[in-house]
C-alpha cells in the first residue's frame, strides 16, 4: 500500500510539476472561458507527450495513439485500483474503477458510454474496460468460464461484424451494447449483449479498397484443407464476387491466418458444438457460392443460370433443393385472386433476389451468433441457486457508431446519425439533471445554462406519422410507383418547413451549400449533413422475396432453421421497415441506458492516415465540436468546477493547517471550514454543501495543488 501511495504522490507531482509541457490533465483546470483553439492547444501538448486521456470532470476524452504506449499492464491496472479518481492521471482504467466502486458501495447499474467516428478507438476503449475488470474484480474458480467467455465474445463478433474500411481497418459495422454482470461482492458473473443493425449490405458489395467482414478472408486463409474441401471453397479471395470486387484485399494488413486461431479457439471455449460449427461455416461458403452464380438473359428477356455448378453446393450446404433454389432465384411467386402465378425474374431482378438472399441469411445468423453467445454467457449457477434473490448490479458498455459525415451519406447514415441525436438527448438528460439534482441535494444555488435541445431533431425523424421515418414508410408500402424521388417529394410536403430541415427547392436564399436534386439536408445538433435519397426505399423495406424465403424456412441447417421460421410465412402482414426496427430497437436501449448512472469517454481521431503522432488541427477541431465537448465543459463549469466530499478534501489538503494536521477529530465539514479560512479561500470562490464542498474556479484548487507541492 505504502509503495503504491508513493507512486501515486510521484504521479501527481510530476503532473504538476510538468503541466506547463504537458498541458492540464482536466479541461476545467484551462482558464474560464476556454476557447475551442485553447482546448485544442491542451490536447494536442499532451498528445505530443504520449499522454492521450485527459478529463473534462469525470468525462474522459481519449485520442487514438496509433501506436502501443504500454500504458495497459497489469501493474498500471493495479495501480488504478480503488484509487481516488483524481489523483492519479486519466485513463481508461480510472473510469472503470469508478463505476465499479460505485457499483460496489451503492448497488447502482452503471453504464460507461464510448462514442466518436470511425476508427476513433472506441471499440478498443470498451476492451480495455472488459480486461481492466477480468483482471481486476474478484473472482471464484467456478466463474472463471463466465470471465473467460465474456473476453472471447470480442473476437466472435468482431470476426462476423468488423471489417476493414478506408477509415479503420478493423471497423465495427454493427452496435454493440453489453452488460457485465456483477452479484453483490462485486464478483462477475455473466454477460449479455445487444447487437445494433449490422451493415448486411457489406457482404454483396464493398467500396473500393475495402473489405467484406473479417470472417470470410480468416475462413480462407485459416482453415484447414479439409474442412475447405467439405465446404467447396478454394484459398485465393479474389475467386469470389463478393470478395474481389473492391481490391480491399490486395493490400490487407490484417493478419487473418492468426486471426482464424484466436477465434477457432474462442468458439471451443463458448461451447459452441462441432454441428453449430459445420452449420455456420456451411453458412459463410454458401454465401460465397452464392456470390459466385451468374445469371444469363434468355430470347424473353428473364434470368436463367447457365452453370449450376455453385447451386449444388449452396444447396448441399444448406440442406436445400437445388431445383427449388434455382426456381427461387430466377422466379417470383405472385398471388393472384385465387392461386399463385410464377412468373420468371427479369436479369437485374434476379441479381437483386440473390445479393437480398446473401444479406438476408448474413444478417439472420449474425443475429444467431449474438443469441447464442449470450446463452454462454447466462450464468448457470446463478439462475438455479437462491442467489437470484440477492441483489445483482451491472456495468453497461456502449460501443456505437458515432456520427457519421461523408461526402455522400445515404440510409446507413441517416439511421447511425439518428441513433446520435438519441444519444445526445441522453446526455442533456442526464448530465444536466445530474448536476441539477446534486446541487439539489447539497443545498447549493446555481445558474442553468443555456444548452441545445436536440429534441426537435428527434422529433422531425421519428414522430410516428409526420417524422421522416414514419413518411419512408409510407412510401414503402404505398401501391402505385413511389420512389425515391417521390419520398423526397413527400418529405418537402409534410417537413419541408422544419426549421431544421431542408431540400433544393426549399433552401432559399439562405441555403448555403448546393443540395443536389435527389438530396435532402438535416441539421443535426453536430452539424448539418445533406443525404441523398437514392436507395433509401429499397434499404428501408430490405425485401426478400417471398419464393426465396419459403427455400430458406425449409432449410435442414440447423442455424438457418432458427433463423427462418416457418411461421413467418404464414404471418402475411408485412414485418416492420429497416427505420421501424431501428427506431424501436434505439427507444429500448435508452430505456436501458436511462436507468443507469453514465461515465463519458469521447474518442478522439488525430488524422486520417491511421498514423502515430500526427495530430490533425482541423480534423480535431470539428471532432471537439460534434463531440460537444466544449458545451460538456460550459455544464460542467457552469456551476463548479469542482466537488469533492469532506472527507476525502480534508484527507488530501490537511497538511497546509496546522488545525487539521495530522489529524482532524471533528466533524469532516468543520475541518475543510478551518482549512480554507486558514489557505484564504475567498467567499465567492466556494460553496459548502451538506456533505461536499463546492470550487468555483479551477484555479482556486490549482493553487491549493501548488501549495500542497512544496
Ligand atoms: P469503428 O467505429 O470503425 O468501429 P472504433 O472507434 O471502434 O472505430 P477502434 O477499432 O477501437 O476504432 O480503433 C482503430 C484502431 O486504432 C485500432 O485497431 C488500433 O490499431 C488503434 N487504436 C485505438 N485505440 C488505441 C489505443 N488506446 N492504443 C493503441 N492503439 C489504438
Ligand atoms: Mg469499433
Amino acid at each position: 500500500e505504502e509503495v503504491r501511495r508513493r507512486h501515486i504522490r510521484l504521479h501527481m507531482e510530476g503532473a504538476l510539476t510538468a503541466r506547463d509541457k504537458v498541458g492540464v490533465q482536466d479541461f476545467v483546470l484551462l482558464d474560464a472561458h476556454t476557447s475551442e483553439s485553447a482546448f485544442l492547444d491542451n490536447l494536442r501538448k499532451r498528445f505530443r507527450e504520449n499522454l492521450i486521456y485527459t478529463y473534462i470532470g469525470t468525462l474522459l476524452v481519449s485520442v487514438n495513439p496509433y501506436q502501443e504506449l504500454g500504458i495497459y499492464t497489469l501493474s498500471q491496472m493495479e495501480l488504478y485500483q480503488g484509487v481516488n479518481f483524481f489523483e492519479l492521471p486519466p485513463h481508461v482504467y480510472a473510469i472503470a474503477d469508478n463505476a465499479y466502486r460505485m457499483m460496489c458501495s451503492e448497488l447502482t447499474n452503471h453504464l460507461i458510454l464510448i462514442s466518436g467516428e470511425s476508427g476513433a478507438g472506441k471499440t478498443e476503449a470498451s476492451k480495455k474496460i472488459l480486461q481492466y475488470f477480468a483482471m481486476t474484480c474478484p473472482m471464484t474458480d467456478s466463474l472463471e468460464i463466465a470471465r473467460d467467455r465474456l473476453l472471447l465474445s470480442n473476437p466472435v463478433l468482431e470476426a462476423f461484424g468488423n471489417a476493414k474500411t478506408l477509415r479503420n481497418d478493423n471497423s465495427s459495422r454493427f452496435g454493440k451494447y453489453m452488460d457485465i454482470q456483477f452479484d453483490f461482492k462485486g464478483i462477475p458473473i455473466g454477460g449479455h449483449i445487444i447487437g445494433y443493425l449490422i451493415e448486411k449490405s457489406r457482404v454483396v458489395y464493398q467500396n473500393h479498397g475495402e473489405r467484406n467482414f473479417h470472417i470470410f478472408y480468416q475462413l480462407l486463409e485459416g482453415g484447414e484443407e479439409q474442412l475447405l474441401a467439405y465446404l467447396g471453397l478454394e484459398r485465393d479471395p479474389q475467386l469470389y464476387r463478393y470478395l474481389a470486387q473492391a481490391h480491399g484485399a490486395n493490400e490487407s494488413s490484417m493478419n487473418d491466418r492468426n486471426d482464424w486461431k484466436t477465434v477457432s479457439n474462442a468458439f471451443a471455449v463458448i461451447d459452441f458444438t462441432e454441428d453449430d460449427l459445420e452449420n455456420l461455416f456451411g453458412i459463410i461458403a454458401s454465401i460465397l457460392h452464392l456470390g459466385n452464380v451468374c445469371f444469363r438473359e434468355n430470347h424473353q428477356g428473364c434470368a436463367t443460370i447457365p452453370v449450376i455448378n455453385e447451386i449444388k453446393w449452396i444447396a448441399k450446404l444448406l440442406g436445400v433443393q437445388p431445383s427449388a433454389l434455382l426456381e427461387a432465384l430466377t422466379h417470383r411467386k405472385i398471388e393472384a385472386q385465387t392461386e399463385e402465378v410464377i412468373c420468371p425474374l427479369t436479369l437485374e431482378n434476379s441479381v437483386y433476389a440473390r445479393d437480398a438472399m446473401a444479406k438476408a441469411v448474413y444478417g439472420r445468423t449474425f443475429t444467431w451468433l449474438v443469441n447464442k453467445i449470450n446463452s454462454s454467457l447466462v450464468n448457470k449457477i446463478w439462475e438455479t441457486s437462491a442467489w437470484e434473490f440477492t441483489k445483482k448490479t451491472v456495468i453497461g458498455l456502449l460501443d456505437i457508431y458515432g456520427f457519421e459525415v461523408f461526402d455522400k451519406n445515404g440510409f446507413e447514415q441517416f439511421c447511425i446519425n439518428y441513433c446520435n441525436e438519441k444519444l445526445q438527448q441522453l446526455l442533456i438528460e442526464r448530465t444536466l439533471k445530474a448536476e441539477q439534482a446534486e446541487y439539489e441535494m447539497e443545498g447549493i444555488e446555481w445558474e442553468p445554462i443555456q444548452y441545445f435541445n436536440n429534441k426537435i431533431i428527434c422529433d422531425l425523424v421519428e414522430e410516428r406519422h409526420k417524422g421522416i421515418i414514419s413518411i419512408l414508410d409510407e412510401e414503402c408500402i404505398r401501391p402505385g410507383p413511389a420512389s425515391d424521388l417521390s419520398f423526397l417529394e413527400k418529405l418537402e410536403e409534410k417537413v419541408g418547413k422544419h426549421a431544421h430541415f431542408q431540400t433544393r427547392k426549399l433552401a432559399g436564399p439562405k441555403g448555403r451549400k448546393r443540395i443536389g436534386w435527389m438530396e435532402f439536408r438535416l441539421f443535426h445538433y453536430a452539424g448539418e449533413v445533406t443525404y441523398c435519397t437514392k436507395g433509401f426505399l429499397e434499404k428501408n423495406s430490405d425485401l426478400l422475396y417471398r419464393h426465396l424465403k419459403e427455400v430458406l424456412c425449409r432449410s435442414r441447417n440447423g442455424i438457418l432453421k432458427e433463423c427462418f421460421l416457418a411461421a413467418e410465412l404464414e404471418n402475411r402482414r408485412r414485418s416492420p421497415t429497416v427505420g421501424t426496427q431501428f427506431k424501436t430497437s434505439l427507444s429500448s436501449l435508452l430505456e436501458i441506458l436511462i436507468s443507469k448512472e453514465p461515465s463519458y469517454i469521447r474518442c478522439i481521431k488525430p488524422n486520417e492516415r491511421k498514423e502515430p503522432s500526427k495530430f490533425d488541427d482541423f480534423l480535431i477541431r470539428h471532432q471537439i465540436k460534434y463531440l460537444g465537448l466544449m458545451e460538456h465543459l460550459r455544464v460542467r463549469r457552469a456551476g463548479f468546477a469542482y466537488r469533492r466530499k469532506y472527507e476525502h478534501f480534508l484527507q488530501r489538503y490537511k497538511s497546509l493547517c496546522p488545525d487539521t494536521w495530522p489529524h482532524w477529530r471533528g466533524p469532516p465539514a468543520e475541518g475543510v471550514e478551518r482549512l480554507i479560512k486558514y489557505i484564504g479561500y475567498k467567499p465567492e470562490e466556494y460553496k459548502l454543501g451538506r456533505t461536499k464542498i463546492f470550487i468555483r474556479f479551477p484555479r482556486t484548487l490549482f493553487a491549493t495543488e501548488d501549495a500542497f507541492e512544496f
